[in-house]
């Protein structure tokens, strides 16, 4: 259990509605630009540190990858992704990620707190190309 305490903070509420209603899977830059609409005097830096304050509460999740920027993601339910190796297009699965937590928790005894799938390859649209 974490046991630190978080002041509680206007822009941080603002990040985490805008990341909830977002379906981009925006950048922490992005981020920065949507709550500079509101909050015109917040830096990059603040931003940066609620976002991960978010993914430490468990409120967002941090989609990382070796190529690009990470992306951030707090919309419920938590859920699958398929980045596309040619375009980075970030996709939603439609993957029953609690029936896979709990037959993984039913086959193994873990007690699953957390969990991130992740897929990668050449998405419908560019496949389809040429
Ligand atoms: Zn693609
Ligand atoms: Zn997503």
């Amino acid at each position: 259990m974490k046991s630190v305490r978080y002041r509680r903070s206007h822009i941080r509420a603002s990040i985490l509605d805008y990341l909830r209603r977002a379906t981009s899977h925006p950048s922490a830059e992005e981020v920065h630009e949507a709550v500079k609409r509101t909050h015109p005097k917040v830096s990059f830096g603040t931003v940066y540190r609620n976002l991960n304050i978010l993914v430490d509460q468990g409120e967002a999740k941090r989609l990382e990858s070796s190529r690009e920027r990470d992306r951030f993601d707090a919309r419920r339910p938590f859920h699958a992704h398929f980045r596309c190796d040619s375009c980075g297009r970030l996709y939603d699965l439609p993957l029953d990620t609690e029936k896979i937590v709990d037959e993984l928790a039913g086959m193994t005894g873990h007690k699953v707190s957390d969990h991130q799938i992740d897929f990668s390859g050449i998405c419908s649209s560019c496949a389809g190309e040429g």
